[in-house]
């Protein structure tokens, strides 16, 4: 391909509007452009990108199994009541209304609609297992939609669907899916790990999530360096603490603590410190009940464990009227002395002596404060997150560590939660009707390419993974006024695009210098440099984007060592 006739506007300027590498490094090597916020066109480089990341994916759910389709975007809001999703999934279901007054959404994930064919089309066991996959546009309304295709709200997502007659053998779906996740991120040349995960919005008994490692990353992940613990911290297990000493426990009494509300605040105010506190939070529960959530003043609670142990749909802090209607102050003030509502203890608040609470009374806090005597617990649970000196939940032999992660796959067994509720069940062979069991795997397709960005650049640009590269080889003529170099640059490029290597041939008439930066900013892997001075050996030179090494290499050796490089590259 010659970039005369190629379209790549590239950009010197790193974009104010772009927060990392990779968002930045997308529009400026000319892949992206921004239509509204969380809304992107993809233009030719960044589509090729895209489909060799779709081509990957494809190739490695061909191989377990797993039989492509395409669905709809437009899901008929029938199908999510169905579920009750219509109603629960809440702000990120974009919903729409057709002429006819019918309501659709745009559909952010599909397990209705798969669940919907196979309850239609399978009746028998003897069509099952089934997996059924698309390569798609997703649409999600995030709240906070950055980093580019990183957290878009229209993205591609590959989203499989497996199809069960029992737990076993969805256990084996499940494994032989998480096998072909690992040869795509592998594929794709990039350094990850799978963790344990929560299930949140789709719900079901289990998942792992693939985690791609990088600063940037949004989720918070840790491991254990003694075992092969891994889990991302919305699911990490906390064991249960060691019992506090014995001690006297004061009287109870209120302290003055005016506009002092955070843990932070009162702790500095009072000299006391905060693992002597007791947070005291008051959540609203799907909508209607109240609960008040007890956690220790340096610890955190984790809303996903807590949405668990809830059984809950939605759950939401309190407004600052509902808090105040149950404990007659504002939000920062309340304690669990006397509040008329289930009180769920994180399990380090258990025996807490002479510790400090809200006073239920704006301004105030008490001190004294004793778990069983000044309030009662209706439950403890581990209801915190982990933080950094906590012990591995499953071996307890090490601290665990803490990195940063982007969230590249999700696998999920789901259980019958959805055939359930749908009906989709089959006959086994006695004739008998039974429930499908099914298992979910996503993969953000957009968030793949930006992720190995994130993992693999430099100040220069971008360093493609050989697997994922939109042009494999750059074949750089250094000055196309001179008609040898010109020639054997169009040669070159021939010669190696019937080789099978994707090429990109920059035959624009424009300095060398202009032409290495623009080579380097969009990360081909391979760069062919085709000057004067090597010309008259009869060589040119080679430099690979990832090491900076640049070697001659004569004419009639290239393939071969091109043959080299690739195969060095594509194996990491
Ligand atoms: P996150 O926690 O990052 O919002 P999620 O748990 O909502 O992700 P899933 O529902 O499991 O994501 O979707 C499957 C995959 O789709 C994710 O692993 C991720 O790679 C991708 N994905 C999800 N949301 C987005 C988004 N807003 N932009 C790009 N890719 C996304
Ligand atoms: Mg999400």
């Amino acid at each position: 391909m010659r970039l005369t006739r190629y379209f790549i506007p590239t950009v010197k300027e790193v974009p104010s509007e772009a927060e990392c590498a990779s968002h930045q490094l997308m529009i400026r090597a000319g892949m992206i452009r921004k239509v509204a916020a969380g809304v992107y066109d993809l233009l030719p480089l960044g589509l090729r990108a895209i489909r060799n990341v779709e081509q990957v994916v494809r190739e490695e759910m061909n191989r377990a199994g797993g039989l492509e389709t395409f669905l709809p975007s437009m899901i008929p809001a029938e199908l999510w009541a169905e579920t009750g999703r219509w109603q629960f999934y809440g702000k990120e279901l974009l919903r729409i209304k057709d002429r006819h007054d019918h309501e659709f959404c745009y559909g952010p994930t599909h397990e209705e609609v798969m669940t919907d064919i196979v309850r239609r089309e399978v009746k028998s066991y003897k069509q099952l297992p089934l997996t059924l996959y698309q390569i798609q546009t997703k649409f999600r309304d995030e709240i906070r939609p950055r980093f580019g295709m990183m957290r878009a709200r229209e993205f591609m997502m590959k989203d499989a669907y497996s199809f069960h007659v029992d737990e076993d053998d969805a256990a084996t779906g499940y494994e032989r899916m998480f096998k072909a996740y690992e040869a795509v991120f592998k594929r794709a040349g990039l350094k990850f790990r799978a963790v344990e995960a929560d299930t949140g919005n789709i719900g079901g008994n289990s998942s792992h999530e693939f985690m791609v490692l990088a600063d940037t990353g949004e989720d918070t992940i840790v491991s254990c360096p003694a075992c092969s613990y891994a889990s991302n911290v919305e699911k990490a297990d906390v064991p249960s603490p060691a019992p506090y000493a014995a001690a006297t426990p004061d009287p109870m009494s209120e302290v003055a603590t005016p506009e002092q509300r955070t843990i932070d605040e009162v702790s500095a105010f009072l000299k006391r410190p905060p693992d002597s506190f007791v947070k005291t939070l008051i959540y609203t529960l799907d909508g209607k009940e109240q609960v008040c959530v007890l956690v220790r003043g340096d610890h955190e609670v984790n809303e996903h464990k807590l949405k668990r142990i809830l059984d809950a749909t939605t759950l939401e802090l309190a407004a600052p009227e509902a808090v105040q209607k149950i404990s007659g102050a504002q939000p920062g003030f309340v304690g669990p002395q006397g509040l008329k509502v289930r009180i769920l203890a994180d399990q380090a608040v258990r025996g807490i002596a002479n510790g400090v609470t809200g006073a239920n009374r704006d301004g105030y806090h008490v001190i004294g404060v004793n778990e069983g005597r000044d309030f009662k617990v209706t439950a403890y649970h581990d209801l915190r997150n982990v933080k950094p000196g906590d012990r591995c939940p499953r071996c307890q032999k090490a601290d665990l560590e803490f990195h940063k992660g982007i969230e590249v796959g999700h696998v999920f067994r789901l259980g019958m939660k959805y055939s359930k509720a749908m009906r989709a069940v089959y006959l086994d062979k006695n004739g008998k009707e039974q429930v499908i069991v099914m298992g979910t795997y996503g993969i953000g397709i957009g968030r793949v390419a930006a992720a190995a960005i994130e993992q693999s650049h430099d100040a220069n640009g971008i360093i493609w993974p050989w697997g994922l590269a939109p042009f494999q080889i750059a074949v750089l003529p250094l000055n196309v006024a001179k008609p040898d170099i010109a020639d054997a640059a169009a040669k070159v490029e021939e010669e190696l695009e019937t080789e099978g290597y994707t090429v990109l041939h920059d035959d624009r008439d424009e300095r060398a210098g202009f032409k290495f930066n623009d080579a380097d900013l969009v990360g081909y892997p391979i760069q062919v440099i085709v000057g004067d001075k090597g010309l008259k050996n009869g060589e040119v030179e080679l430099k690979i984007r990832k090491t900076g090494e640049r070697l001659n290499v004569k004419l009639a050796d290239l393939k071969e060592k091109l043959r080299e490089t690739a195969a060095m590259l594509a194996a990491g």
